[in-house]
C-alpha cells in the first residue's frame, strides 16, 4: 500500500515542523490549525485508525496519550487546558488514514462539535 502522508513525514520525505519525537511516536504541528495551538501526535507504527489498533498494542496507545500532555505542557497548554481529539473514520472526519491523535488549544473550544 502506498504511503500516506503521515508516513512521508516520519520518513521525512515531506517537511514538517516537528516538535517531539521519540522511537515509536512524533509530533508535529497540524498545517491548518484550527486553533491557536494545534499539533498531532502519531505512532511511527502504521493503524490506519483507533479501531485497528490491537489489544496488544495497548501500552503504545497509552504513550501516545501521554506524550500529548506531555507536549502540550511543553508548549504552554496545560494551565489554561486544551482538546484531544481522535477522528476515527469517514463519519468521524478522518481525512489522513494514519492514526493520528489531535490537541488543540491556546482558546476556548465550543462543545459540542459542529
Ligand atoms: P483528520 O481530519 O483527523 O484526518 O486530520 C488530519 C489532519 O492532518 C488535518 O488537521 C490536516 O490539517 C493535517 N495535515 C494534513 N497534511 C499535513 C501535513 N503535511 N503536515 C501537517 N499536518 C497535516
Amino acid at each position: 500500500m502506498s504511503k500516506s502522508i503521515f508516513e512521508k513525514i516520519i520518513d521525512r520525505e515531506i517537511p514538517a515542523q516537528i516538535i517531539h519525537e521519540t522511537d515509536e511516536l512524533l509530533a508535529f504541528r497540524d498545517v491548518n490549525p484550527q486553533a491557536p495551538a494545534h499539533f498531532l501526535i502519531i505512532p511511527k507504527k502504521r493503524f490506519h485508525r483507533l479501531a485497528e489498533v490491537p489489544a496488544d498494542e495497548a501500552g503504545l496507545l497509552g504513550r501516545l496519550l501521554l506524550a500529548a500532555a506531555a507536549v502540550a505542557r511543553q508548549e504552554g497548554l496545560a494551565a489554561d487546558g486544551y482538546r484531544i481529539v481522535i477522528n476515527n473514520g469517514a463519519n468521524g472526519g478522518e481525512t489522513v488514514p494514519h492514526l493520528h491523535i489531535h490537541v488543540l488549544g491556546g482558546r476556548a473550544l465550543q462543545w459540542p462539535p459542529g
